[in-house]
């Protein structure tokens, strides 16, 4: 089994940090987790280490054939001085489904929210203070060992790593402008679309900066298959409102996001909105009263428009919508503890 040796921080970490300076960007923190298996035996009892560079042959799997899979979550400081995690054995068990699905061994996720607890108490100095950002959690599995031919690393590595965040919107909401693709697809059926894994990602930056270059927030994907049915926006989830009814895509080659399935258990038990999942053809979600995208990061994201072939289509005028607007302070207070956490979503960390 590969030896894998921290060394060298290259970044100097310093708490504290200016927390009214906070973007969506890396600020490293002074620990992180890391766990070590070889293909046939169990994880090893992980450790908190100072945050630092992994050494790995240049033969490693994740390398060569990016057998990888990571997670995003996020701890708050809640105005009562706890620290929250929002649902983390969900992220525990999408992270050892997504293990099975690229032949690494399943972390299990008891142990996944015992190992998240450990840095993030680790790294309680860069917990912003409430509203002012959260402490970003990245759990990462990778193939590590060295391998030539095709085929699963024979050792394995489980590191989480951590970053204070800002607010994703300073100074509220914002809704965003997206284009609509029919050249490329983030995944196919059969893929891997549905699996956090590293592979999904490099292949959706060419065509994110191309929209971007165009002045987009974002693009937004149809289904491989039909070309027709919408898919996700970048790494979000997507939802629309149609004649008074939530619709989301059905899962499938989507990413299925704790977001999308908490917005999709808030609005039918709480507000009382029906839901639906299924295959949204793009004509029918341009005729929605409000779009918005779902995912950890922005939590709720109002959609403005979606260009298509150069032409602009509005939701509600570019402006945000009442229930995008409802579901965006409820899930947020929510996760900060300020209002009942009636499903038992939030995890203290003791
Ligand atoms: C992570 C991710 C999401 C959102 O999932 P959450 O669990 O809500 O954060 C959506 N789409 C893609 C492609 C993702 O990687």
């Amino acid at each position: 089994m590969s030896k894998l040796s921290v060394s060298d921080p290259t970044m100097e970490t310093a708490a504290p940090v200016d927390w009214d300076g906070l973007t969506f960007s890396l600020t490293p923190t002074k620990a992180m987790y890391l766990a070590s298996c070889s293909q046939d035996s169990s994880w090893e009892d992980g450790r908190v280490v100072p945050f630092g560079n992994l050494s790995l042959s240049p033969a490693a799997c994740v390398l060569n054939y990016g057998q990888g899979i990571f997670e995003g979550m996020k701890a708050h400081r809640s105005p009562d001085g706890r620290i929250l995690l929002f649902r983390p054995l969900e992220n525990g068990r999408r992270m050892e489904k997504g293990a099975k699905r690229m032949c690494m061994p399943p972390f299990p996720p008891a142990r996944f929210v015992n190992a998240v607890e450990k840095v993030v108490r680790a790294n309680e100095e860069f917990i912003p203070p409430p509203r002012k950002g959260a402490l970003y959690v990245r759990p990462l599995m990778l193939g590590t060992g060295p391998i030539l031919g095709v085929k699963p690393a024979p050792s394995y590595t489980f590191v989480i790593f951590t970053s204070p965040v800002g607010p994703y919107f300073k100074g509220g909401l914002n809704p965003i402008r997206l284009a609509l693709t029919r050249n490329f697809h983030r995944a196919a059926p059969g893929g891997t679309g549905d699996t956090k894994t590293i592979c999904n990602y490099a292949g959706t930056m060419y065509p994110g900066m191309l929209a971007r270059k165009q002045g987009f927030a974002e693009v937004i994907y149809l289904d491989a298959h039909h070309n027709r049915f919408i898919d996700e926006v970048g790494a979000a989830n997507f939802f629309c409102v149609l004649d008074g009814k939530l619709i989301t895509p059905a899962l499938g080659t989507i990413l299925p996001g704790i977001t999308r399935k908490s917005i999709l258990e808030y609005s039918s038990q709480v507000l009382g909105l029906e839901v639906e999942e299924r295959d949204i053809p793009v004509e029918e979600a341009l005729t929605a009263s409000e779009a918005f995208c779902a995912g950890t990061a922005a939590v709720v994201s109002p959609i403005g428009s979606i260009t298509i072939e150069k032409k602009e289509h509005f939701f509600n005028d570019s402006k945000v919508g009442p229930v995008t607007k409802r579901l965006y302070e409820d899930l947020t207070a929510l996760q900060l503890g300020e209002i009942e956490d009636r499903f038992g979503w939030l995890h203290e960390v003791s």
